[in-house]
Parts: structure tokens; C-alpha cells; sequence
């Protein structure tokens, strides 16, 4: 790729920009120009021009005038970035998106927003709680920063540790591409049939496209909170408090540290009372119903006991619960009074590896004669030491300090974290990438970048390091292909061989785990059976995560896990059914609405590409923004882009209590009134379905299915408050039970329709149709749908609707469309490769998908039927 270099532009160049947009979305004047030249960073480039964007064709007009002048394109938010990312080092144009900031659609009953990449983080904040909603992901300067640059960072904040980060509440993404193209990713819908581009674009530092609208999930704003402040005499002594509520199964809504030296910088400027005396102090955040708040909090009293003797505070009343957070977000500006400037560090760590990490940080700061501060998200193991700048012109402090930046980074990766948790690569960190990824790591990325910008105008210079090594692991020619199929590779050096070795002598590849997902794919082609890549590697209960290899059965996984009370939230009908096979497929039960989907719960994979490279994917760590997010782009593309070899996911505790409401129906509607209005119930749950003809169920045409899990209190509180709901609405006394769990329903449900592995065809059509979950209601009451016809499990909360058909379900299949989702085929009677592919989803993206699928399998050998392929 060519490197683009800063250009000026001449005054009719300039003339004809303003032209196309109007002088008023157009900044041309060079003293104007001077607001956009930093972020806040010490980074700067001065743009040749900034076009102020109001609708996403005001994006696509200027990034296509860029275009065809070769010119680099930046988007910017609100320029609050911590890695350089929004700086235009090589001019061009800033396309700022601060004007595109309304709420596009609120829809509270489906419990998802569409938004503009303007809007402030708060706002959005704000207005979904007005109707008892929450957005999760909370960067401390939400206040002032745009969902487009949350997006463009994936960023997080101190309640990201129960709730994940901005990537797991993105669904839809409206893009304009380098040559100006919009492509919609995703959509309000969940789990379309595409590669997860949406996982790319999150996080990509505005390097891949620049996003222009986005659907994202909200959640019920939990019924309560209470919030604590410990101090502890060591930070060591602070992080030990941290592992051991985790390996409690404690799961605290934030877990946030602060050393001595920022508490007394806080305190200095808020004097909200801060234990100024002690070395650091926790906020430790629990939230439930107000049934549980008290049980939670002494629960986690008890364990730092056994960490300090002093005293704890706990938030009395909101106010108070408010001048503690204060105090957190206030931190980088109470360091901004005492100089000039100061750099913020962010990396992370395995929680568990928190204390000798900051001790070893302070050392090095200490070595090198800076000042230093540190506060962090200690629940994700995400630092932030911040280092003083008293002169910026003292260019042996700048030194000093870029060497303490190297030193942290090198810290962090040594402990196997990464080197951003959430303020980016940009330009800050791009020189060390090559401390997380090996040549072949970093030129797959580069790789996906040039599918995306092949003239590399986006943004360019961020993330990737100016010199991309070239020392990437030498590779054998291919040699003899397996002298059997199908081939069970016993590790991933025979699997990446023998994909070499097929793919390179133009024959087809399959991929197979246990082939229960698999069935409409055609025989004839080489197997690559993973089931001999098995075994569970580690499991970290301090650092909560599993690796294992990918042709590990979930079952077998689950039994190691259950020993030590910790569970990976996924179920799978079949018990034979592999990790790989469940990931590639992207098969997520009911549950997802509680834990996330499999893309939220792999941390990291490693992957075999076509070509046999083997690349490491993502860390065992909660929060890793370092370049592109590569580990989700191969959950649910069935293989066609690489073999997984072996996952790594977050671990949880298994939930002290789980109950279901199960409630006969006899007209469908109304059972689906009674479960639109218990979705906005759900806080806990971990199923809310409907269904027709599912196994074990009570005699009447439907069964609604309510199922919260968690801690006793809640579990209790939530199935309370469901049945008045359901009283309220005539649904009489539903009855409870411990037996019944929805996502088990809805496994036996597919157990029941699918055919078994090896047992050949199936009589009739079983399929998913995704639709926004708001629209479940629409779907299966509609005039051209039968909901009478067949046997179906709707899962209410994802927007997904499982049924078996009879006949060619075309007509669903257009609804579903119709409504902005997707069907999917999951099994059919014998049908011609024709048709099967004509049931293949097409999305905005699919040029994208071919063109990603063309780069790494250019002959189209690998899983060549996979129903989710380019
Ligand atoms: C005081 C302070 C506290 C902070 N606290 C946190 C924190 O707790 N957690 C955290 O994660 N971050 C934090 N940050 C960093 C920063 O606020 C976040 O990275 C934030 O998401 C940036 O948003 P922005 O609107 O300012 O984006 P910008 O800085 O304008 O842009 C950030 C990046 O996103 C890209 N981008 C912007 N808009 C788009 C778009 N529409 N499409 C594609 N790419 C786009 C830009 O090109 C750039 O690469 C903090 C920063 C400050 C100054």
C-alpha cells in the first residue's frame, strides 16, 4: 500500500469542496483549522480542510471528493482521544461527525436504540433511562465524547467489568467506505449470517470506514445499586482484595483502584473525603434488586476483611453514591491542574498479575525521575499510570517519559495482556505492535485493512507501525497431503500442514467438528476433522478465562469447569457438539440475553488461514483494543475463512439459583403481549420464550418459558415481579420450577427436529429467522406467516425464532426480511446445491466478504459450501 503523504491543496481544490457541501459545512480558513490539528494527545497534523457532516451523504460526498484526489480521510467525534487517532499527521480531511447526533429511533419494547455517531455517550445515556433502559459502556469522559469515536476506539469504562465494553452492545453499523460506498453491517436484528464486520469496524480507529448510524442493545437499568469505597495499606494488598471477590464468584457491577498519589491529587481538588492516609482504595459498585443489594455488599465486606482493617464507606444516598464517581472520572482532570501536561498510559494485565505489575511500573517510573499516578479499572486488570510533564519543551523529559510509555507496554505483554485496554493503537502506540503480533499477526491485519481501503486513505499511519516486520515465520512448501480422509490433525502444526498440502495440490477442504451443524454441506470434498484438537489447556479462576482446543466437546469443558463452580454461558443441543463447531457457527441459545453472545464470550483464538499461517488472536484478558478484533471475525463464518484451532473464553461463576415461570397459552397473541410485556422485566433472566410443540411443555398450543438465574435474592425478586406482571395482564398463577430452564427447553427443542449427525436427511425444513427483537410479535402474527403451521421456539429477547417447516417456509424467509432481519437454514430436505444457495443471506456487505474470503482462500477451496461465506 502505497504511503500517503500530507498534500496542499490549492485554493480551487479547496473552492470546489466547499462547493459540493455549502461554505458552512466547510473549514478551510487556516486559523479555524488549528481547533482540529490535536486530540488530546500531544500528537498533531494540520488537515487541509474539515468538513462539519450533518447526514451520512455529507460523509459519503467528501469522502469520495478525498478519493479521487488520493487524499487521506479522518474521522473525528469529539477529538477526546487518548492515542492520536483523530489527528490528521498526514492532512487531508477531518470529516467531524459532531452534528449527526440525534437518536434516530428509540424502541423501548425491543430494548435497542439507533443512533448517529454524534450523539454523546451521556445523552444516549440519559435518554434510554427516562424509560428504565441502560447503555452499559460508560468511558469516564462520557460526558463529552461521541458514540463514533466510542466505536472507533471500543471503549470502556469502570462498569464494563460485569457489562463488557461498546463492542457488545453494537448490533448495526451504517458505514461509508474509502471509495465513498455506504454498507450496512449487521443490523437491529442479532446474529445475521455475514462475517462480523461489525467486530472489525469496532475499535478500528476510523482506519476501515467511517461510520455513519448505529443500532445498539440496551439493557434494563438495574432496579438497584450500592456503591463502597475500601482503603488498603498496599496496592499488592488492594489488587489480592480484587482476585479474591472475583474467585468468590462475586461478580460486582465496578471494581476500580486508585493509588495514594491520585487520591491525594483528587482530594486536593474535590475534598470529597478520600482515605488520603491509605495507599490505595477500591469502589466497588454491587447492583441487583433491592432484595439482594445488602447480601452482595456483606459478601464483599467479608472478603476485603481479610485484606484491611480500615474502615469502609458506604454510599449512604445517591448524592453520596454520585461525589464517589465524581471523584473517579475527576481524576485526569485533578492531574491537569499540577502541569502543563501529562501522558496517560493504558494497558492490561491478568487481573491476578494487577499488584506486581503496578509495584514493577512505579519502579520504572521512579528509575527514570517521574512523577506518576495511577488509577485504573482493577476488575479488568486495566491500568492507567499517569506520568507528569512539568515542561513540554524539556526534550529529555519527553525522553524519560517515552521510555517509561515502552517500559509499561513491554510490562503488560510480558504478563500476557496488551498494550491498550481502551484508548487505542492511533499513533501513540503503532511503534509497538510488534510486541503483541508476529509479521504474520500483523500482515493479516494489514490484510483486511487493504479489503477494506486498498488505497489505504483511511486514516492512515494509525495502529500499523511505520516498518511492519518482515520477519515472519518461514514456511515449508507444502508437503504430502494426508493419505487419509477424513484427517484428524493431533495439533495445530499437522492441521496447518495438511490444509497447505490439500488446498495447495486445488483440492476442497472441510472442516468438521462433530458435524452437527454441518449437515447441508456436501460430502466430496477432503475432511479436516478437529476432534483430536482437544483437551482443556488451562483454566485461570484467578484470571477468569479457559483455554482449550477447539475439538473439545462443550460437555467435556463444562464438566471441568462445574468442578470448580465456574461455567463458559453457552449450551448446545448436542453433546458431542465442539467448541469450534459451536463458534463457527455462532449457535447461541437463549442465555445470550444474560451472558452475551459467543462473540462477547471469546477472549482470544488461535486460527490456522488458508495458506497455513497460524496467528494468534486477541488475549486472555477482558478489555484488548490493540488493532483489529480478529478472534469475532471467525465466530459464525462457519470456517470459510480458517480453522479454529483453539479458544479461549471468559469464565463464569455458575449461578447460585435458577427457576422458570412456565405459563399455558391458548392464543397466541396473547402470549405474545404477555411476553413483550415481561421482556421489560428482564433483568436477570436468562430466557424468555414462546413456543409451539416444545418437548416437556404443558398440553396447551404454546408455553411461554421465563427463566432468571443468578443470586437467590434476584432470582426471587425477578420471578415475583414477572408473575404480577402476568397476573396483571390475565395470565392467572404461572406456575414455578427448578426443573425447566429455557435454554434447555429450546436445546431439546432442536434435539427433537434436527437430525443427528450421520443420520442423514430430514424430512423438513428447520430454520432461524432473526429479526429485531421488538418485531417477534409482527413476525409470527403477520398475514403471510402461519404460526399455526409447524412447531416453533421463539426466543423473545434475542429476536430469534426457531421452526421447523414442512414446506418451503419461503414466505417467512421474506417477512423476516421484510422486517430487517434474515432467515437461515439450518436443515432441509434433500435439496440441489442451487437451491441451498439461493437460501443464502445476502448482506450490504457481501462485496466486502468476497473480496476478505478472495485474499485468503483465492481459489474458494476452504469449507467452499459454507452457508456463511464470500
Ligand atoms: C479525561 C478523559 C477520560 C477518558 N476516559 C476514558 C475511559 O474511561 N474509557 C475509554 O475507553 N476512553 C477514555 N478516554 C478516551 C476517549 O475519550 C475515548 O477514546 C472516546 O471514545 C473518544 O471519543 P471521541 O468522540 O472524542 O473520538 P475522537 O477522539 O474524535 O476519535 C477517536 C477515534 O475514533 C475515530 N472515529 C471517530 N468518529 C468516528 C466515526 N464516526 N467512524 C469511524 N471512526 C471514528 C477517530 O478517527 C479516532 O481514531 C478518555 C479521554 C479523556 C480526555
Amino acid at each position: 500500500m502505497d504511503r500517503i503523504l500530507s498534500k496542499t491543496l490549492n485554493k480551487a481544490e479547496l473552492q470546489s469542496l466547499v462547493d459540493l457541501l455549502g461554505a458552512e459545512q466547510v473549514i478551510v480558513n487556516p486559523v479555524e483549522l488549528i481547533t482540529y490539528e490535536r486530540d488530546a494527545t500531544l500528537h498533531a497534523g494540520q488537515p487541509a480542510a474539515v468538513v462539519l457532516a450533518r447526514h451520512s451523504q455529507d460523509v459519503q460526498r467528501a469522502v469520495r471528493w478525498a478519493s479521487e484526489r488520493r487524499l487521506p480521510v479522518v474521522a473525528r467525534g469529539a477529538g477526546t482521544g487518548l492515542s492520536g487517532g483523530a489527528v490528521a499527521e498526514r492532512g487531508g480531511l477531518i470529516i467531524e461527525i459532531q452534528r449527526m447526533d440525534r437518536i434516530v429511533e428509540l424502541d423501548r419494547a425491543g430494548r435497542s436504540a439507533v443512533v448517529e455517531p454524534g450523539l454523546l455517550n451521556l445523552k444516549l445515556d440519559e435518554a434510554v433511562k427516562k424509560v428504565g433502559l441502560y447503555f452499559p459502556p460508560d468511558p469516564a469522559s462520557g460526558r463529552s465524547t461521541t458514540l463514533g469515536g466510542n466505536i472507533g476506539e471500543n471503549s470502556g469504562g469502570p462498569h464494563c467489568f460485569k457489562y463488557g465494553v461498546t463492542t457488545n452492545y453494537i448490533t448495526g453499523l451504517e458505514v461509508v467506505l474509502a471509495d465513498g460506498q455506504l454498507v450496512r453491517l449487521g443490523g437491529r436484528a442479532l446474529d445475521y449470517p455475514e462475517y462480523d464486520f461489525l467486530a472489525l469496524l469496532t475499535g478500528s480507529e476510523g482506519t476501515l470506514g467511517i461510520v455513519t448510524q448505529a443500532s445498539v442493545r440496551l439493557l434494563r437499568n438495574p432496579p438497584g445499586v450500592r456503591t463502597l469505597m475500601a482503603a488498603f495499606d498496599a496496592v499488592e494488598t488492594a489488587g489480592e482484595a480484587v482476585s479474591a471477590i472475583i474467585a468468590r464468584g462475586l461478580v460486582p457491577a465496578t471494581l476500580e483502584m486508585m493509588d495514594q498519589s491520585m487520591m491525594r491529587i483528587i482530594e486536593d481538588y474535590l475534598h470529597v473525603g478520600l482515605p488520603v492516609d491509605a495507599q490505595a482504595a477500591l469502589i466497588i459498585e454491587v447492583d441487583g434488586y433491592p432484595e439482594s443489594l445488602g447480601g452482595q455488599m456483606e459478601e464483599v465486606m467479608e472478603v476485603l476483611r481479610q485484606y484491611t482493617q480500615r474502615p469502609m464507606r458506604i454510599a449512604a444516598t445517591a448524592e453520596e453514591r454520585d461525589q464517589l464517581w465524581y471523584a473517579r472520572k475527576s481524576a485526569f482532570g485533578a492531574m491537569a491542574r499540577l502541569a502543563p501536561a501529562y501522558l496517560v498510559l493504558d494497558g492490561t494485565v491478568p487481573r491476578s498479575k494487577l499488584g506486581p505489575t503496578l509495584g514493577a511500573v512505579n519502579q520504572a517510573c521512579a528509575a527514570l525521575g517521574l512523577r506518576v499516578a495511577n488509577v485504573f479499572h482493577a476488575g479488568d486488570g486495566n491500568l492507567h499510570p499517569l506520568i507528569l510533564i512539568d515542561d513540554l519543551n524539556d526534550q529529555a523529559l519527553l525522553e524519560r517519559i517515552h521510555q517509561a510509555g515502552r517500559k509499561v507496554m513491554e510490562l503488560c505483554v510480558n504478563q500476557g495482556g496488551s498494550i491498550t485496554g481502551e484508548h487505542g493503537i492511533g499513533i501513540e502506540k503503532r511503534e509497538y505492535m510488534p510486541l503483541m503480533f508476529n509479521a504474520d499477526e500483523l500482515a493479516a491485519q494489514l490484510e483486511i485493512k487493504e479489503v477494506f481501503d486498498p488505497d489505504g486513505l483511511m486514516n492512515p499511519g494509525k495502529i500499523f507501525p511505520e516498518q511492519v516486520p518482515t520477519d515472519r515465520p518461514a514456511h515449508a512448501a507444502p508437503g504430502a497431503p494426508p493419505t487419509a480422509s477424513p484427517y484428524a490433525p493431533t495439533n495445530e502444526a499437522e492441521a496447518a500442514a495438511a490444509l497447505r498440502a490439500w488446498l495447495g495440490a486445488g483440492q476442497t477442504v472441510r472442516i468438521r467438528g462433530a458435524g452437527t451443524k454441518s449437515q447441508l454441506l456436501t460430502d466430496g470434498h477432503q475432511v479436516l476433522d478437529t476432534r483430536a484438537l482437544s483437551g482443556v489447556r488451562r483454566v485461570d479462576l484467578d484470571d477468569l478465562y479457559v483455554t482449550a482446543g477447539a475439538g473439545t466437546p462443550l460437555v467435556e469443558l463444562q464438566a471441568e469447569l462445574a468442578r470448580h463452580g465456574m461455567w463458559v454461558p453457552l449450551v448446545s443441543p448436542w453433546p458431542v457438539a465442539t467448541l469450534g463447531g459451536i463458534a463457527a457457527a455462532n449457535f447461541n441459545a437463549p442465555l445470550r440475553m444474560r451472558y452475551g453472545g459467543l462473540r462477547d464470550l471469546i477472549l482470544a483464538a488461535r486460527v490456522v488461514l488458508p495458506d497455513g499461517r497460524l496467528i494468534r488472536a486477541g488475549r486472555p484478558v477482558v478489555k484488548n483494543v490493540a488493532g483489529y478484533d480478529l478472534p469475532k471475525l471467525f465466530v459464525g463464518a462457519y470456517g470459510s475463512l480458517g480453522l479454529l484451532s483453539e479458544l479461549s473464553f471468559k469464565l463464569m461463576p455458575l449461578p447460585r439459583a435458577r427457576a422458570s415461570l412456565v405459563v399455558p397459552v391458548e392464543d397466541v397473541r396473547r402470549g405474545l403481549d404477555w411476553g413483550a410485556r415481561l421482556l421489560q422485566v428482564c433483568f436477570c433472566a436468562s430466557a424468555l420464550l414462546l413456543c409451539r410443540g416444545c418437548p416437556g411443555l404443558p398440553a396447551a398450543p404454546y408455553a411461554l418459558i421465563y427463566t432468571a438465574e443468578g443470586i437467590p435474592e434476584d432470582v426471587a425478586a425477578e420471578l415475583a415481579q414477572a408473575r404480577r406482571v402476568l397476573e396483571a395482564a390475565g395470565a392467572g398463577q404461572p406456575a414455578e420450577t427448578p426443573e425447566i430452564s429455557g435454554s434447555q427447553v429450546w436445546a431439546d427443542w432442536f434435539s427433537a427436529v434436527m437430525p443427528h449427525p450421520g443420520n442423514g436427511q430430514t424430512a423438513s425444513y428447520v430454520l432461524r429467522l432473526g429479526v429485531p427483537p421488538g418485531q417477534v410479535a409482527t413476525l409470527l402474527t403477520g398475514a403471510d406467516v402461519a404460526p399455526d403451521g409447524g412447531t416453533w421456539c421463539a426466543d423473545l429477547a434475542s429476536g430469534h425464532v426457531y421452526l421447523q417447516a414442512d414446506r418451503d417456509p419461503a414466505s417467512l424467509r421474506r417477512a423476516a426480511e421484510g422486517l430487517g432481519g434474515y432467515a437461515f437454514l439450518l436443515a432441509a430436505p434433500d435439496l440441489p446445491a442451487e437451491a441451498l444457495r439461493a437460501w443464502r443471506y445476502a448482506p450490504s456487505s457481501q462485496a466486502l466478504m468476497r473480496r476478505l474470503k478472495a485474499r485468503w482462500d483465492p481459489a474458494g477451496r476452504l469449507n467452499p459450501d459454507a452457508p456463511v461465506s464470500g
